[in-house]
């Protein structure tokens, strides 16, 4: 039996997480092969295809249901397995619901804006939680949750705070159990012929309050760069160079390791710099320590070779005190320029489209997250696949799906980065590193 391949992959965001949704939508028009249920016989639709709420396909609300859980096939999983036995090979009983949910897969069967077959309520509505009416197959999205995994559920509670955000419902009215269908309470009701579903009912409240913490989390600001504030310790400022040296000597001397900067018409002897404060602090206590002047500023320059006490043999070759500038950490060429372009083209910028990964470009680096689409997607793409990461088998295409996702969680786990499936500064900075 051939498994299901998806239409499309989504991957949905739901504040800081994602989900991945896999569509193999029932075609519209797909009639029963043979006699599938007392409302499905053979030659009739598989599923209504009619629209949610009378027609508008909004939907009012979004029905929960618990499955039996399966051990699934080799190669597959318990979602696409559910949602193969449904369609094409008629085995659910005329059930037909928008999502099988197994673990952290998802498998999509319904447009969100049609109705299915899973209430049990035909095209009947009761009281719901406004005190209006809503129907469970003819207003509300079905979700299915097949077994009780913890991780099941979990996925489920993203899946609906995610709808209840497209859909403009609100969690706190608009989830309703398939209990409250049959029963008009969300709670197990005892001697019920049947209670669902039946493993989230016994804690549905907490289950809501975990969909409501999805529905509310706070997203990050999407393409802000992050500042890229170095504390700079400084040892002196002069007007003239050879008192600049002589400083810098000095701190060569008691073993610093220094470099002069020139900004603003003066000689800068600076020792270090440091993202984090304290550590620019510490480093500044240690030259007070040894008698020297220090000061903390954000402030940089140019670089300028120092005259040394025993001076080097003249070169173009950086001397060896000299610090690595930033942009030798990394690779540098076309590809930096087409993200210089793009930053600039994007965001506004005037950064220097000079081919070199430097502070400037780091600093103006935006944060990329799954679902995006262009030219910023495309260029990780490309550097993924050059690191040896496989983005899919349409390869460098600009769309930030399931397959780049996976590359750069893959990525991230391998460079030891925080694992988020999201490209912010430290993980673009390990993708353009040598
Ligand atoms: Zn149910």
């Amino acid at each position: 039996m051939a498994f299901l391949t998806p239409d499309r992959v989504r991957v949905e965001r739901i504040g800081r997480h994602t989900i991945t949704i896999k569509e193999k939508i029932i075609p519209d028009g797909a009639r029963a092969t043979k006699d599938i249920a007392s409302h499905v016989k053979k030659g009739d639709l598989v599923k209504p295809n009619k629209k949610l709420n009378n027609g508008t396909g909004k939907p009012k609300g979004v029905t929960v249901h618990n499955t039996a859980d399966i051990t699934p096939a080799k190669g597959t999983n318990a979602a696409e397995q559910y949602a193969r036995a449904t369609y094409p090979n008629g085995n659910m009983g005329g059930v037909a619901v928008h999502f099988w949910v197994w673990k952290n897969e998802i498998w999509q069967q319904l447009r969100e804006d049609e109705r299915g077959w899973h209430a049990a309520d035909g095209s009947r509505r009761r009281k719901d939680h406004r005190g209006g009416q809503t129907g469970g197959n003819v207003d509300t999205i079905a979700i299915e949750c097949i077994g009780k995994d913890p991780e099941s559920e979990d996925t489920i509670a993203k899946l609906v705070a995610y709808l209840c955000k497209k859909h403009g419902l609100d969690p706190a009215y608009d989830v309703y159990t398939h209990n409250y269908r049959m029963h008009g309470v969300d709670k197990i009701v005892q001697g019920a012929r049947k209670n669902c579903p039946l493993y989230i009912l016994p804690h549905w409240n907490k289950f809501l309050d975990k969909v409501k913490e999805y529905y509310n989390e706070k997203v990050e600001p999407e393409t802000k760069p992050k500042t890229n504030t170095l504390y700079r310790v400084q040892t002196g400022a002069f007007k003239h160079k050879s008192n600049a040296d002589a400083l810098l000597n000095r701190l060569k001397k008691d073993g610093f390791d220094t470099y002069m900067v020139q900004a603003d018409g003066l000689y800068k002897v600076q020792v270090g710099a440091y993202a984090i404060r304290e550590n620019a602090e510490a480093m500044a206590k240690r030259l007070k320590d040894k008698g020297f002047s220090a000061y903390i500023t954000t402030e940089s320059g140019s670089p300028v070779a120092a005259e040394s006490a025993n001076p080097a043999p003249k070169s173009s070759e950086p001397t060896k005190s000299a610090p690595k500038k930033t942009w030798q950490y990394y690779i540098s060429g076309s590809l930096v320029k087409e993200l210089q372009r793009e930053i600039n083209k994007q965001f506004n910028k005037k950064i220097k489209v000079d081919g070199y990964f430097g502070n400037e470009t780091i600093s103006a680096l935006p944060v990329v997250r799954p679902g995006a689409e262009g030219n910023l997607t495309k260029i990780i793409q490309k550097r993924l696949i050059e690191l040896g990461y496989s983005v899919g088998k349409w390869g460098a295409d600009g769309k930030f799906g399931n397959a780049t996702y996976s590359a750069v969680v893959k990525f991230q786990r391998d460079r030891k980065l925080k694992v988020d499936g999201i490209v912010g500064q430290e993980t673009w900075k390990e993708l353009f590193k040598k």
